[in-house]
């Protein structure tokens, strides 16, 4: 008998993910300092060539923002480069705990955790909650993002999935449950592949009505929406109303990291049981840094918030008169649908080489087979006439020879 042959098992996966449509290539892309959201890409070929980014998370341009950049210079050169420790372990810095005081006056919350990315606080935050509740059974709505999903399989519990933003089947599925079990309904404001709203409202009155804890995931909220960039619930004025927001510095704040808010009591347990917090070397101080700077800004700064929303809204009307298959969501982000991952391929393709666009093809499994899209987000950095540029390309492109030889296969 011959022994396990490790490469050629690993060979076999990568062809057969290539083979599936599932292969993913990077495009190294530079961005430069007040130039965004232009950048330089290099392409396959080793060529570079500027483009406009249509698919970054940076909605508010923080990435380059001068108040964040100065923080983040006077940061290392005050406290230098890594924390040195998990936050247990000597790595407790004066700069994240005035971060989590800042995100507490943002949320209007008792407490804050930080973590080192989104990723890790939703992963972290909904084990450690879901483990913690005996008998817990957990609602998940069918959109939400890997790192919930992780976290809830992590928690161990009872798990039930509601149809996306779907009130009706959400209370179904909690009238079914024994009315004396913990539940916990984790979801999203804003849903980042489909661009819609939950239901925020209605979620937090069945979630009272049959006595479950909420969890808001407000990452590609908070900083965005709201007065002070709280995020939608802060807009709603329902902050308060939910057990558990958590947020991102990585998107709309321009830098990185994550957090949760809420009572004293529950962020404090998942300080003491997340091994996804307790085990790892805390953010440097100067990603902190940053990332206090971006918060502090943004809740007395609108002008990026309106300029982005602005530009959204601009963006939106235009592809509602052009002939291209979209999805209509309240959101800042704009999704055209393709329905197959070789086009949406194809087409984002054409689009960087011939356009000078970048928007990334968003393929399955990030999205379901055969609702294969690209992403698009106007920032508060695009202007009128990136748009109409990026306009310009879409109806050119759409209307060609070559966009329905491609669609028709
Ligand atoms: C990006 C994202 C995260 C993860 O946040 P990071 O800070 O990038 O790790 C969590 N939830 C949602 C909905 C996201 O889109």
């Amino acid at each position: 008998m011959t022994s396990f042959n490790y490469s050629a098992h690993f060979k076999h996966i990568l062809q057969s993910t290539h083979e599936n449509g599932r292969f993913r290539n990077f495009l190294p892309l530079q961005r430069h300092v007040g130039n965004f959201p232009n950048a330089t890409s290099t392409l396959p070929n080793g060529t570079k060539k500027d483009v406009t980014i249509w698919c970054s998370n940076d909605y508010l341009g923080m990435g380059q923002n001068p108040i964040v950049m100065n923080a983040m210079h006077k940061a290392i050169q005050q406290y230098g480069t890594g924390a040195g420790g998990t936050r247990s372990i000597s790595g407790t810095t004066q700069l994240i705990t005035q971060l989590e005081d800042s995100l507490c006056d943002l949320h209007n919350s008792e407490s804050a955790l930080v973590f080192t990315s989104g990723f890790t606080s939703n992963e972290g935050s909904l084990g450690a909650l879901i483990r913690l509740l005996p008998d817990c059974v957990v609602f998940s709505d069918e959109l939400n993002h890997a790192s919930m999903i992780i976290g809830i399989r992590n928690g161990g519990a009872e798990k039930h999935i509601f149809r996306h933003n779907d009130i009706e089947h959400l209370e179904d599925l909690l009238k079914a449950t024994d009315i004396h079990r913990p539940k916990l309904i984790a979801f999203e404001s804003v849903y980042s592949m489909d661009g819609d709203i939950a239901p925020i409202a209605d979620i937090i009155a069945l979630a009272k009505k049959y006595n479950a804890m909420t969890y808001l995931d407000e990452v590609h909220a908070v900083g965005l929406y709201g007065p002070r960039g709280g995020g939608v619930a802060e807009q709603l004025n329902i902050m308060d109303q939910i057990d558990i927001i958590e947020g991102t510095f990585g998107k709309a704040y321009g830098v990185m990291g994550g957090f949760i808010t809420g009572k004293k009591e529950l962020i404090e347990t998942i300080r003491l049981h997340a091994p996804a917090f307790i085990f790892t070397t805390a953010l440097p101080p100067v990603v902190v840094a940053g990332a206090l700077a971006s918060v502090e800004y943004l809740k007395t700064s609108s002008i990026e918030r309106d300029t982005a929303h602005a530009n959204a809204q601009h963006l939106k009307k235009h592809i509602a008169k052009a002939d291209i298959r979209t999805l209509q969501g309240q959101s800042h982000i704009v999704p055209l649908i393709i329905g197959d991952d070789a086009c949406c391929k194809a087409i984002t393709s054409i689009l960087l080489n011939d356009y000078n666009i970048y928007a990334q093809p968003i393929n399955a499994p990030t999205v379901p087979k055969g609702t294969e899209r690209l992403r698009l987000t106007a920032t508060a950095a695009h202007t009128r006439d990136h748009i109409n540029t990026l306009m310009n390309a879409l109806n050119d492109l759409w209307s060609s020879h070559e966009f329905s030889k491609i669609m028709t296969g």
